[in-house]
Order: C-alpha cells, then structure tokens, then sequence
C-alpha cells in the first residue's frame, strides 16, 4: 500500500454497535489506535461509557452513546446526533439458545432475527447516508461461519446470520457506483465473555463446554484485528467476505478438541 493509497484515519469516525463487550469493544479499542474517532454503542450505558472514558484516558478520541439497535426512532436519533460517520461495524448480536428445529422456542428465533438481522438494517439505514456523503465510506457486517452453513441445534441462529449475510452481500449490489464499500466478516468459534452465557441463559456450565478442551479458540482481539485490517485497506479495496476461525476448527461440525 502507498501512503497516497491508504485511507486516511484524520477525523474519520467509526461507530461500532455492541462495543459493551467481546469483539465489539475489542474492535473499538483497535480502531481507536489506528486513529479513528469511535463513537461506541450498545444498550449498557456503564460499560459503554466506562470503554469511552478509557479510550479517551488512553489518549484516543471517543464517545459513548446507549442504544438498542431494535428501536428505530432511538437508532434514527443516533443517526442524527452524528456529525459523520466513515465506518459503521455492525457487530451487536448474538445466539439465543441451542435447541432442535422440533423444540425450538419461536421468541428466541424472532429475537435472534430481531437483533441480529432487523437491529443490522435499522442502523445500516439510518447512517448510509453520512458514510455516503463523507465520500469513503465502509460497512462492516460482523455476520458468522453460521451465516454460511448449519449445525445441529444452530437453526435459529444460524437462519438469522445468513439473513444478516444476505444484507451484507445484498447491499453490496444495490449501492456499487458508490464511494461505500461492504465487508463481511465471519468468525467461527471466538472464546468471549458473554456470547455462549448468554446463548444459555446465564448457564456457564453449558457455556464452558462450548470452548472444552479447544487449545485455542479465537479471541476477540483477533476479530478485532481481522477488522481493523479489511478497514484499513486502501478505499478502493473491498474485502468482500472474511472466514476466519481458530486452527482447531475445520468446519461447523468439525471441532478437535484435545481430550
Ligand atoms: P457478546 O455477547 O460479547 O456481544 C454482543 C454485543 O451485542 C454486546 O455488546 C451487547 O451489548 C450487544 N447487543 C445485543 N443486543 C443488542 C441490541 N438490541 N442493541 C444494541 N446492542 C446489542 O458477543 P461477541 O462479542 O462474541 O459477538 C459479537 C458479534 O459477533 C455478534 O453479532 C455475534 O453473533 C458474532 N459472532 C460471535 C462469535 C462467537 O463465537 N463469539 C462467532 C461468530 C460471530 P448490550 O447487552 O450492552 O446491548
């Protein structure tokens, strides 16, 4: 990359949802050191001002903002708190239960399309126009291996990330011919505090077993870095789809785990 190339990060703003924890804080705390001003977001206004407040400790320029991403009049209200955005990172989220289509709780699906897909378009709708007029801007998808095949006990989950895969690769047709560029990326297993805890409900026995015996899974500080990367990349440059998972994991079904 030449420096004439390279996206500059002055006075660029990258809004980050979910930033209260895992790879949405992890991928703020990254984006700030490379430069960018982050405005991060989720729906726990403490942690979200407390990673503020260290970023800005840490000499870094950010903001916190509380939002749920499912409540489009408070995601249009963010939209127009902005002054610009550059880069959005659609990473808020998440799994809601591990059950078989036959017994599945039909709520958890339609939370899980409620956050994962319909939270994603609220937010990407709501701020396309700022990433437009900057003139360069980027919209990152954090989707998942799960939006790319299935596994037992996933369907839920993993019908909602592919919907989320859908808009990514979707809105990447509709908008060419503009300067906004659509990155997917899609980790398989990524060991984070909360992700599995909460799929179980607050059940960290069910939630150890996900990472047993798995030398290493991924951490959200390697998401982090996959995303800072395709970010970073000269604008004309997109990464259309990232997979990325740890060594031990070959596929959705395919997990060594030592014994
Ligand atoms: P976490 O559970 O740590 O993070 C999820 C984040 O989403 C939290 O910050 C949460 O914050 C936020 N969030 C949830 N619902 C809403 C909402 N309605 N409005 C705004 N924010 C919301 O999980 P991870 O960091 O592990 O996962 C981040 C993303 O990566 C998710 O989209 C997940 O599906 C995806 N992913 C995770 C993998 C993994 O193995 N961990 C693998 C592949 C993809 P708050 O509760 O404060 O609102």
């Amino acid at each position: 990359m030449t420096a004439q190339d390279a996206p500059t990060t002055a006075a660029r703003t990258a809004v980050i949802t979910g930033a209260s924890s895992g790879i949405g804080a992890a991928t703020a705390r990254q984006l700030a050191a490379a430069g960018f001003q982050v405005v991060v977001t989720a729906r726990r206004k403490d942690r979200v001002e407390a990673l503020a407040a260290e970023l800005t400790a840490a000499g870094h320029r950010a903001t916190a903002y509380p939002l749920d991403i499912t409540d489009r009049a408070a995601v249009d209200a963010f939209a127009a708190s902005l002054d610009r955005c550059d880069v959005l990172v659609n990473n808020a989220g998440g799994a809601l239960g591990a059950d078989p289509v036959a017994t599945g709780d039909p709520e958890d699906w339609r939370r899980m399309y409620e956050t994962n897909v319909i939270g994603t378009l609220h937010i990407t709708q709501a701020l396309l126009p700022a990433l437009t007029a900057g003139g360069d801007g980027t919209v990152v998808v954090l989707s998942s291996t799960a939006g790319h095949g299935t596994y037992e006990g996933g369907a839920g989950y993993v019908a909602a990330k592919h919907a989320e895969h859908v808009l990514a690769e979707t809105l990447r047709l509709e908008i060419v011919g503009t300067p906004v560029r659509v990155i997917e990326v899609a980790p398989g297993l990524v060991k984070t505090e909360e992700f599995a805890t909460t799929r179980f409900r607050g059940d960290t026995e069910k939630a150890a077993r996900v990472y047993a015996g798995v030398a290493e899974p991924l951490t959200a500080d390697d998401v982090a870095d996959t995303v800072t990367w395709a970010v970073t990349r000269p604008s004309h440059v997109n990464i259309d789809l990232l997979v990325v998972r740890p060594r031990a994991q070959a596929s959705n079904t395919k997990l060594h785990r030592e014994q």
